[in-house]
């Protein structure tokens, strides 16, 4: 060690991400180099861009390309980029700690998989910004030379076993850039094989930008010629032509980081070539598993290329934040070089793009729902919820956005329909569209409210994604029809072959006065319902102002909001409901009247799910059975 050299203690969260990366065995220990490449090709990209914009950067006509250098006797792996390199300030901090807010997610969540036997998800690793360190699943101790393409510092060198602590001293090194040296550990001397080198280099990192050359010095000392092993072009640049499927999903993995779940092949591809008025091409991908960081701050999007020179890595302005779960690359000649990122981001050429992008994806989405509505439904389970975002922040697209909804509804046996096709199944005489809003689909599917819309024949919309509460804020109406909510207000639906007039129901007048006395602090009105067929109570919510589910969301958000009374309705057609109003009236002082009234009171709790007072409601039924059971 280098006398001048410090040593610092890694920050605990690394510790615990090194101890798990390890002490663990996995299967798949190749991707270290996939994140070694990753990091190189990100620098040497930095540098690119930093070199057209700084005159005085260091080295700016050093040649762009990665080495990987492997040497079999003394089992030493090199990667050595030319890039933008770190500072001493810069290799304490990025090398010490763990920046990104996913990781510690990560970390809980792989510690869990290991505690319950599982081998923990190291695949994740790249998602959660930990790359580096995945080396030291293959090396006992790592060396980093960095010089600073930032003139005026001078060049670090970095050493650590992955015990803990790291060393930071000086280096020797006079090229700007990081030299990477990974001391193999005795069990992984495949990585040192030229063969093995090859196809893991091809297998991941085949669409990395910039050359990555190998050279193996092998067990007896002799060293063969370096060769460029990945294709390192711009595929997008190929017209569509060219390009089979299979290319397609080859590039959708390197777009996603060089890796993809089981299972997550891209349900949409979009390919344009544009000419007229701007000038660029995208290619953009529909994901087809949720990507792990869709509602984190500092999540990955697209990126932006200048002349295939890489310029802005996760680039937010290109679609609106509702299409965020979109990724890919979009390369443009119309971009100048020469200005900062921040001043990119709001460059006009932006908002051009992002306007004609946002039109396209919309489109493709629209064409993969009518096409494809298996892949669509696929595509509507994971990222709904982000497009249901649009309604709300982007008016100009709300027609495009109401036709890519989905709902699963009281007849669509667990399958999605469409608001178009809601409409058009409607029966003769239904003017609204009905809706349900709550907590799951099995909670609604059974709610009493639902019992006049069934009657009837009508559909009733599951909203019961939280989103949806404002969904039915933002949708005043679809095709003319307005929307109703089945739990809110005076829902009046008449049933077919009876219509009855409000006088021909049955006086229940007795009870609902009781009711009214007993239940005066717990509920704001008690009346007689016209939304029920088989149960006998029910509770409603006002029409207009926050709903019991919009309550529930906003209270689990932490959110203070006063809790509303609510309406308990009883059925007039019920001959409980009914036997009850006989006895109330005939015998005011019949105490069962009392316990009666909370029982339906109870019911209608119960049937949300949530009873104010279960003990007591556990004494009213027994006090009911005994009496039930008296000679
Ligand atoms: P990530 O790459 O996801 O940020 P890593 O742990 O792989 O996480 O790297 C941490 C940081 O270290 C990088 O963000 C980068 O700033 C820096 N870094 C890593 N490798 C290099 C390199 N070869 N050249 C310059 N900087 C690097």
């Amino acid at each position: 060690m280098n006398e001048k050299a410090e040593k610092h203690e890694f920050k605990a969260e690394v510790s615990a991400l090194l101890r798990l990366v390890t002490n663990s065995l996995y299967t798949n220990r190749e991707i270290f180099l996939r994140e070694l490449l990753s990091n190189a090709s990100d620098a040497l990209d930095k540098a690119r861009f930093q070199g057209l914009v700084d005159p005085e950067l260091r080295d700016r006509d050093a040649k762009a390309a990665i080495h990987v250098q492997a040497d079999e006797q003394n089992s030493v792996l090199v990667i050595e980029d030319t890039g933008i390199g770190m500072t001493r300030d810069e290799v304490a901090l990025n090398l010490g700690t763990i920046a990104h807010s996913g990781t510690l997610n990560f970390l809980e969540r792989a510690k869990a998989q290991q505690e319950s036997g599982q081998k923990p998800d190291l695949n994740l690793i790249g998602q959660f910004g930990v790359g580096f360190y995945s080396a030291f699943m293959v090396a006992d101790r790592i060396d980093v030379y960095s010089l600073s393409a930032v003139p005026g510092h001078e060049a670090v060198h970095w050493s650590s076993t992955g015990d803990g602590t790291f060393t930071i001293g000086p280096s020797e090194r006079e090229v700007r850039g990081t030299r990477i040296e990974l001391h193999i550990k005795p069990d992984a001397k495949e990585f040192l094989e030229r063969y093995r080198l090859e196809s893991i280099i091809r297998k991941y990192s085949n669409y990395v930008l910039h050359p990555i050359r190998l050279q193996v010095a092998d067990k007896d000392g002799k060293t063969d010629e370096e060769k460029q092993v990945n294709e390192a072009t711009a595929f997008w640049t190929r017209p569509a032509k060219d390009l089979s499927a299979a290319d397609y999903k080859e590039f959708y993995k390197h777009v996603m980081g060089g890796f993809v779940l089981p299972g997550d092949e891209p349900l949409g591809h979009l390919h344009i070539h544009a000419d007229a008025p701007i000038q660029y091409v995208a290619l953009l991908y529909v994901p087809g598993k949720p990507p792990a960081d869709l509602f984190q701050e500092d999540r990955k999007s697209l990126q932006l290329f200048a002349r295939r020179v890489l310029i802005i890595e996760n680039c937010d302005k290109l679609l609106p934040p509702y299409l965020r779960f979109v990724r890919g690359v979009v390369d443009s000649e119309d971009l100048p070089l020469n200005v900062s990122r921040e001043m990119l981001q709001e460059h006009n050429t932006l908002n051009a793009i992002r306007r004609q992008l946002t039109r396209k994806v919309l489109k493709l989405l629209a064409d993969i729902a009518s096409e494809r509505p298996d892949d669509y439904a696929k595509v509507w389970d994971n990222f709904g919820s982000v497009l249901k975002e649009g309604l709300h922040t982007d008016g100009g697209h709300q027609e495009e956005l109401v036709g890519l909804l989905r709902f699963r509804s009281s007849q669509s046996e667990g399958k999605l329909i469409s608001l178009a096709d809601y409409v058009a199944a409607m029966p003769e005489g239904q003017d609204a569209i009905y809706y349900i809003t709550g907590e799951s689909q099995e909670s609604v599917a059974i709610s009493p409210h639902l019992e006049a819309c069934k009657a009837r024949g009508y559909q009733v919309l599951f909203m019961t994604d939280p989103i949806d509460e404002w969904v039915v804020q933002d949708l005043p109406n679809v095709k003319d029809k307005p929307l109703r909510s089945v739990t809110q207000g005076d829902l009046d639906i008449p049933d077919k072959d009876d219509d009855k007039k409000d006088e021909d129901r049955a006086d229940i007048a007795p009870v609902l006065g009781k009711a009214r006395d007993l239940l005066s602090s717990r509920v704001k009105d008690v009346r007689a319902s016209k939304r029920l067929r088989e149960s006998a109570s029910c509770l409603v919510d006002d029409e207009g102002g926050l709903s019991r589910n919009m309550e529930r969301i906003l209270k689990a958000a932490r959110q203070n909001v006063p809790t509303r009374q609510r309406i308990l309705e009883l059925n007039p057609e019920h001959p409980f409901v009914q036997a009850v109003s006989k006895i109330a009236s005939e015998n005011p002082a019949d105490e069962r009247v009392g316990t009666w009234i909370e029982l339906l009171y109870d019911q209608a709790a119960l049937a949300e799910g949530v009873v104010a007072d279960p003990a007591g409601m556990v004494k009213r039924i027994q006090s009911v059975l005994n009496s039930s059971i008296k000679p």
